[in-house]
């Protein structure tokens, strides 16, 4: 039967087994990378897992994927995981260098999903060796975007988005050619508060801004989903990762969470990836790729969700996707500023030191004290992004006060 060819997998090429590292394995992408790992035994080995401090967690995925190396980031959980450890002949290691090390190991492909900008050096340890890297961690773009994608292309190393939204428009540029591409539409759940008004968002409680409609993640996340700067930051990786101007780029609201991004072509064709939402889905293609691997999700039921709907996305009510637009734009070290000013803003709120709408107003504020000052440049290294990242976090340390006074 004569039919349009489809593209088929190349059977000559030998079915090897795969050997893998987890960065941040005791986390929810790494919990959810080692469910797709335990599903697929027979094609993976896992050579090495990090953690931050969670020894009993860590002593037990290395037990039970009998892996080469284990290594936990706290120096003082060291003696714990040597005694959780011992007689499994697993070598481990503790502090930041035992994460780097990790991340050195030989291996065919990284899951780097670290949280934080902690994440940035074990990432580009192993981009240095030209691993393939699934990249879930989003300080490696957001704070040294440039840096990281020079060093993977410098080392032949492939660097696949894990994030549901940039992998979606992964999958969707393979339809397509660099100059055909006219914008990228990166979709948000709109987060809780996406019906609030500017007031009630201001006054919004740490409980309410954990409960998202649609994804469960950890916290640092789901509040950045409740502000919208984990769109923001979704905006800066994706300039990153596929080398997008920031008019290139949109994101339209979308609060049943199917579609994960689009692509739109020069046609005027809109190239989408849906599926429901579970981060297995976005880990199994970059665990599986270039082929595809069966995945544990939902299967996507459009006639049971019935509606998908797509709203504009507020700035006057989520002035954290302005601000993200607008440090790309600024450049340099601003995005990165952003991020670590995020951080100490959530840290705050987290504490209850801060009401929610002051997240942005804090991140605006040393934002513009960075760039003032020349505390923004554009960062050469990695080091140089770790300074901006400290430097701001600092000056968002040192004006969180006086927001706060004047907004009581
Ligand atoms: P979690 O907080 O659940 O897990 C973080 C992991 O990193 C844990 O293994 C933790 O160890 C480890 N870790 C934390 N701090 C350090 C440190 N200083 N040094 C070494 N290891 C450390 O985060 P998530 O899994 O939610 O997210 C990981 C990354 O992926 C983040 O950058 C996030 O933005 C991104 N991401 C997450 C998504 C999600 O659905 N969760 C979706 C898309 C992107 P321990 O357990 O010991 O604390």
């Amino acid at each position: 039967m004569s039919a349009v060819p489809l593209k088929t997998i190349d059977q000559s090429r030998p079915q090897q087994e795969r050997v893998v590292t987890v960065l941040g394995a005791t986390g929810s992408i790494g919990d959810s990378t080692m469910d797709l790992l335990r599903r697929g035994r027979d094609r993976y080995r896992v050579a090495a897992v990090t953690a931050n401090s969670n020894v009993d967690a860590l002593a037990k995925l290395a037990r039970e994927f009998e892996v080469e190396y284990a290594a936990i980031a706290d120096p003082t959980r060291f003696d714990d995981l040597k005694a959780a450890l011992s007689g499994t002949g697993i070598a481990c290691g503790a502090g930041e260098v035992a994460v780097i090390e990790a991340a050195a190991r030989p291996s065919d492909w990284v899951m780097a999903a670290v949280s934080g900008a902690a994440g940035l050096k074990p990432a580009l340890a192993a981009v240095d060796r030209g691993a393939t890297v699934a990249l879930a961690n989003k300080e490696c773009l957001v704070c040294a975007g440039e840096i990281f994608m020079q060093r993977a292309l410098a080392a032949g190393a492939q660097v696949l988005p894990a994030d549901s939204e940039h992998n979606a428009l992964f999958q969707a540029l393979s339809s397509g050619n660099r100059e055909e591409l006219t914008r990228v539409i990166i979709t948000a759940s709109g987060g809780p508060f996406r019906t609030w008004s500017v007031e009630q968002i201001e006054q919004a409680t740490l409980e309410q801004a954990l409960k998202h409609p649609n994804w469960s993640m950890g916290q640092k996340i789901t509040i950045d989903s409740a502000s919208m700067m984990n769109k923001g930051l979704e905006v800066i990786e994706a300039a990153h990762l596929f080398a997008l101007s920031p008019d290139e780029i949109d994101v339209l609201v979308h609060p049943q969470s199917i579609i994960h991004g689009m692509v739109e072509f020069s046609d005027r064709s809109v190239v989408a990836q849906l599926g429901a939402p579970d981060m297995r889905t976005p880990i199994a293609h970059c665990l599986g790729w270039p082929d595809r691997i069966p995945g544990p999700a939902a299967r996507l039921d459009l006639a049971a969700i019935g509606q998908l709907t797509f709203e504009v996305p507020d700035l006057k009510r989520f002035p954290g996707l302005r601000l993200a637009f607008e440090a790309l734009r600024t450049g340099g070290g601003a995005p990165t500023v952003y991020n670590a000013a995020n951080e100490i803003a959530v840290a705050a709120f987290v504490d209850r030191k801060i009401k929610f709408g002051m997240i942005a107003r804090l991140v605006e504020a040393t934002i513009e004290t960075a760039v003032s000052n020349g505390s923004a440049k554009a960062p050469t290294t990695a080091d140089d992004a770790l300074a901006i990242d400290h430097n701001a976090r600092n000056i968002a340390a040192t004006l969180l006060p006086q927001i706060a006074a004047k907004a009581s």
